[in-house]
């Protein structure tokens, strides 16, 4: 038995049903830590648990609605889940976009299984390219381990982010080497890498992880230029849960004041040190003038998958408009309109990464990749909208969003019912429905969940200067220009003209 046929014993039973996902996670002998504390077992971690849940989704969508959740291609009988599935054509990306609208819809945050989707897919034309240049086995490599997560239906965790130390200096020109994820150290069996992935979108809640590089490489930075998998519990790692605005409200007793108590994204500092992988799960070893063209497919992907944002828009739109409904305004026109508003910036960000689908194309390998200017365009609009949706959510729901008691106060035999009475607005409108919105709100624009539908919908993917930099790149504005000089009929054969 070869060294990657060890690692994927434990995984001989699929994983179908969310609970056996949950149980999946149970027993690893993980290295993970959450406000100074070790967590020995995040499934029981209250705080850790709706980011597991979130995950879950994945799984329960897959077996309630196996056309959305799976695709056509069958492995042991059952079809394969779509976030295991290498896009092949435009309408897998489009059914991929619908999953995570409704993954959004569903859970209202991150559900995290987009990152490893979209390490897969990018790691499929690549280790393609490397081989028909090089000569190399990488993805033969990459097609087994590809089948036997598949088959195992596994979460993949994809891992791009370096810390990156000073953002003006190149890998092998930080102050300390581990700054970037690499190689440190070969045997005839594979290779040890070392370093830190930032930023790790539900990390403790998957089962492999792919590492990739962040940015461009230069021949200097070969031991950088470096991609694998490796099982999350592998001995070396360690995880530090990123701590979320109000995560611990959960623990205050009653779940209302958390807003949404069922689902959390999830974020970790994975530090890696001395992790050993096998030859057979190596993707790219040192062909650093790869790893370009690796991260702008992956962004490319990755940019799109920021539909799931619609998603929670959908959820957010609802609220306010539940919001309207407990104060009597639905009928006020700028509420309407307000409403209105937010549902076209959130169908403009739907429709950017529908239309990057649509105009989606085939690279060597099979692998179908959205359009890159539409994808870049798609993720600055997410960088923008969610914001102004939350702006208007909250002046729709008033200032009660921030300043409402809490559920412990209601409880309370000599306040609570005052609370009720001042805060009742309708014949037959439970109060406790009206917070409960109120608190979602809440969650999703300053909350734990603010985290995802806000700052994530900046920074993941790329901050928007990224984007930026890509629609540069592709506006052709020489092409343009040429354009209205002919139109406007200018003389002068000169740039000036
Ligand atoms: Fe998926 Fe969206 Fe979370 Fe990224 S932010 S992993 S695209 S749900
Ligand atoms: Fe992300």
């Amino acid at each position: 038995m070869n060294q990657a046929d060890d690692l994927w014993q434990d995984f001989s039973k699929p994983i179908v049903t969310a609970d056996d996902y949950f149980s999946s996670l149970r027993g690893r002998d993980m290295n993970v830590f959450f406000m100074g504390e070790r967590v020995s077992e995040p499934v029981d971690n209250a705080v850790i648990w709706p980011s597991i849940n979130a995950m879950a989704e994945t799984y329960r969508l897959a077996t309630e609605r196996p056309e959305l959740g799976g695709v056509r291609t069958e492995v042991r009988g059952r079809p394969v889940n779509r976030f295991l599935h290498v896009p092949a054509t435009s309408d897998d990306i489009l059914n991929k976009h619908e999953m995570q609208r409704e993954l959004g819809r569903r859970t209202g945050t991150c559900f995290q299984r987009c990152v490893g989707l979209d390490a897969l897919s990018a790691c499929h034309s690549v280790t393609f390219d490397i081989d028909a240049q090089a000569g190399t086995e990488y993805h033969a490599r990459f097609l087994k381990f590809l089948s036997r997560a598949q088959e195992a239906n596994v979460v993949i965790g994809g891992a791009m982010t370096d810390p990156k130390g000073d953002r003006s200096k190149p890998p092998h020109q930080q102050i300390d080497p581990d700054l970037f994820l690499r190689v440190v150290k070969r045997d005839e069996k594979g290779i040890y890498v070392s370093g830190a992935k930032a930023h790790q979108t539900g990390a403790v809640n998957s089962h492999w992880l792919i590492f990739m590089p962040t940015m461009r490489m230069t021949e200097a930075d070969r031991d950088w230029s470096v991609v694998g998998a490796v099982r999350v519990d592998s001995p070396g790692l360690t995880y530090i849960v990123g701590r979320q605005t109000n995560d611990t409200r959960i623990l205050d007793g009653g779940p209302m004041d958390a807003g949404n108590a069922q689902f959390a994204g999830q974020e970790a500092l994975i530090v890696f040190e001395d992790v050993f992988v096998p030859f057979e799960h190596v993707f790219m070893d040192g062909e650093w003038s790869h790893a370009a063209t690796l991260v702008e497919r992956f962004t490319t992907y990755h940019r799109s998958s920021y539909v799931c944002k619609t998603g929670l828009g959908d959820v957010l739109i609802g609220a306010a408009a539940t919001a309207a409904d407990h104060n009597g305004v639905e009928n006020v026109s700028h509420i309407k309109d307000k409403l209105v508003e937010m549902t076209h910036l959130n169908e403009t960000i739907y429709s950017s990464c529908v239309a990057g689908a649509a105009k989606s194309k085939k690279l060597p390998s099979g692998a179908q990749i959205n359009d890159e200017m539409l994808s870049n365009v798609a993720k600055h609009n997410v960088t923008r909208f969610p914001f102004e949706i939350s702006r208007l959510a909250q002046d729709i729901a008033g200032g009660l969003v921030v300043t409402m008691p809490s559920e412990k106060d209601l409880q309370n035999n000599e306040i609570g019912p005052l609370v009720r009475k001042f805060l009742g607005t309708k014949e037959g409108l439970d109060v406790t429905d009206r917070m409960r919105i109120l608190r979602l709100i809440e969650n999703m624009t300053i909350g734990r969940n603010a985290v995802g539908y806000l700052t994530e919908s900046l920074h993941g993917a790329g901050s928007p200067q990224a984007q930026r930099i890509q629609i540069a790149r592709g506006m052709q504005a020489e092409m343009k220009k040429a354009l209205a000089k002919k139109l406007a009929g200018t003389k002068s054969s000169s740039k000036e003209s």
